[in-house]
C-alpha cells in the first residue's frame, strides 16, 4: 500500500486513549455511596436523583451535582454543611478516579511516533472542556504531542462568579494545546472547518480515531475505529444507572462510510500510517 497521505489525525479521547467507562463505573458509585450516607437517603434513591440532574444538564460530566440534588429535596430532612458535602464528594472522586482511570497501553508511544512523523494530532471530544482538560493533565500525557483540544463548551449555572466563569469560557485551563470550545457534540459536519480544510482534503489527509461507530466513524474522512476502547458489559451495566435515557442516537447517519479500519490495538494506527 502507497504511504497515506494523512496530515492529520483526530483522536476521540474517552474509550480511545483511556477507559472512561471504566473509569465511570466506579466514580459515580463512589459519589453516591458519599451521598447517601450524608442524605440518609438509599443509593436507589439518590441514584435516580444523580440521573434526572445527568438528564436534565444532558451530559454525566456536568459539575453541579451537589447544588442540583440540594434542590431537588434530597437533604430535606437532614442538616447538610453544603461546601463540606461538595468537597467530600469531590474527594470519593479522586481517589476513585486515582484508582480506576488509566490510559490504554501503547497510547504514550504511538502519539510520540506520530509526532516524530510530523502528522498533527487534535483531540475531538464530547467531554466538557474542564474535565477533558482536566483528564488530560490527570494522566500525564505529553502535550507537546497534541497540537489542538476541540471539547464542549462548559455549561454553567448564571450563580457562579464572574472570575470562575472567565477561567472555564476563556481560560485554556492551563493545557499547552490551544483549546478550542464547541457548542455541540459529534459527529461535526464542520470538522474540515475547524481544522482548517476543504472537504476534498478531509477524505484523504485527515483519519478520525474513535471508538464510536456513530459519532467518531461518520466524519467525511478516513475512519479508524478504536477496536481496544471497547467497554466490558459489566461496566456499561454499572454506569447506565446513573445515564440520562437518551432517544436512540442517529447511527450511521451516513449510509456509507468513506473509509473504514478496524485497528484492535493503537499500534495498528501506525501500521496504517505507515510509520515504524
Ligand atoms: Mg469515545
Amino acid at each position: 500500500m502507497n504511504k497515506p497521505q494523512v496530515d492529520t489525525i483526530c483522536w476521540d479521547i474517552d474509550n480511545t486513549m483511556w477507559n472512561w467507562v471504566a473509569y465511570a463505573a466506579e466514580v459515580y458509585p463512589a459519589m453516591c455511596n458519599v451521598l447517601s450516607q450524608a442524605s440518609g437517603q438509599t443509593r436507589e434513591r439518590v441514584t435516580d436523583c444523580m440521573r434526572k440532574y445527568y438528564g436534565r444538564a444532558e451530559t454525566m460530566e456536568s459539575s453541579w451535582l451537589v447544588q442540583d440534588l440540594e434542590a431537588q429535596g434530597l437533604f430535606r430532612e437532614v442538616d447538610v454543611d453544603q461546601s463540606k458535602l461538595i468537597k467530600d464528594v469531590q474527594r470519593a472522586f479522586h481517589a476513585s478516579r486515582t484508582k480506576s482511570l488509566r490510559l490504554y497501553d501503547q497510547i504514550p508511544e504511538v502519539l510520540e511516533a506520530i509526532y516524530r512523523a510530523e502528522i498533527s494530532s487534535v483531540i475531538v471530544t464530547d467531554a466538557p472542556a474542564c474535565h477533558a482538560a482536566s483528564r488530560i493533565k490527570h494522566l500525564g500525557l505529553n502535550q507537546d504531542h497534541i497540537q489542538k483540544v476541540f471539547a464542549i463548551k462548559d455549561s454553567l449555572p448564571d450563580e457562579v462568579p464572574e472570575n470562575h466563569r472567565d477561567m472555564f469560557d476563556g481560560g485554556n485551563y492551563g493545557l499547552k494545546p490551544h483549546m478550542h470550545h464547541l457548542e455541540t457534540g459529534k459527529p461535526h459536519d464542520n470538522l474540515h472547518e475547524l481544522l482548517g480544510k476543504t472537504p476534498e482534503d478531509m477524505r484523504t489527509s485527515v483519519a478520525f480515531v474513535g471508538d464510536s461507530i456513530s459519532k467518531d466513524m461518520t466524519h467525511n474522512c478516513i475512519s479508524i475505529h478504536a477496536g481496544w476502547g471497547r467497554p466490558l458489559p459489566e461496566h456499561l451495566e454499572k454506569v447506565s444507572k446513573f445515564a440520562p435515557h437518551h432517544a436512540p442516537a442517529t447511527i450511521y447517519r451516513r449510509q456509507s462510510f468513506l473509509t473504514l479500519i478496524h485497528a484492535s490495538e493503537p499500534r495498528d494506527v501506525l501500521k496504517f500510517l505507515n510509520i515504524e
